[in-house]
């Protein structure tokens, strides 16, 4: 039975500490988790999850971009669990985006991020996968990796002067 999981905020410990690696993909425990995670951010309508945000200290999230108010051509993928990841290689050239996070309500950031990242991780039927991604993906890819690394977008800004209220942020992209 799926649980929608309760998302932990910032301030929460879980954010910020260490996570262990996924050591069976194929555990039960592991596969409902991820189910949780699926459906939690599907609730929300999240694009990304990762498992520290369900209080989970594992090396694990989803990602699952969709056309978006700022990024309208971002493609629609089957999320996808990672587990494991490794971040291969990241581009020099990056930009700035705008960010949400389901663990910062309320608050919309200017990122910086890789354009194109390489990444390496485990499927949830354990098969090793290496993948290039750019764009608006590269981007939810390299936040939800922050988040078991314990970092949140917060850390990435280089000026809070990038930082707005979800309000202003929704007037922004309406206009
Ligand atoms: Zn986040």
């Amino acid at each position: 039975m799926t649980i929608l999981r309760q998302i932990a905020q910032l301030g929460q410990p879980v954010l910020r500490r260490e996570t262990g690696l996924v050591d069976d993909p194929a555990d039960p425990v592991l596969q409902a988790l991820i189910d949780d995670m699926l459906a939690t951010m599907t609730e929300v309508g999240g694009v990304g999850i990762a498992a520290p945000q369900v209080y989970e200290p594992l090396r694990l999230f989803i990602v699952a971009s969709r056309p978006n108010p700022r990024y309208p051509h971002a493609p629609t993928m089957e999320p996808t669990a990672m587990l494991n990841p490794e971040i291969l290689w990241q581009s020099d050239e990056a930009e700035k985006g705008w960010e949400g996070c389901l663990s910062v309500p309320g608050i919309r950031g200017l990122v910086p991020r890789s354009l194109c990242v390489g990444v390496r991780y485990l499927s949830r039927t354990g098969e090793v996968r290496e993948e290039e991604l750019s764009g608006f993906i590269a981007r939810v890819v390299q936040h939800e990796y922050d988040h078991i690394s314990g970092m949140v977008f917060l850390d990435r800004v280089t000026t809070n002067h990038d930082l707005i209220s979800e309000r202003e942020y929704l007037r922004l992209v309406s206009a």
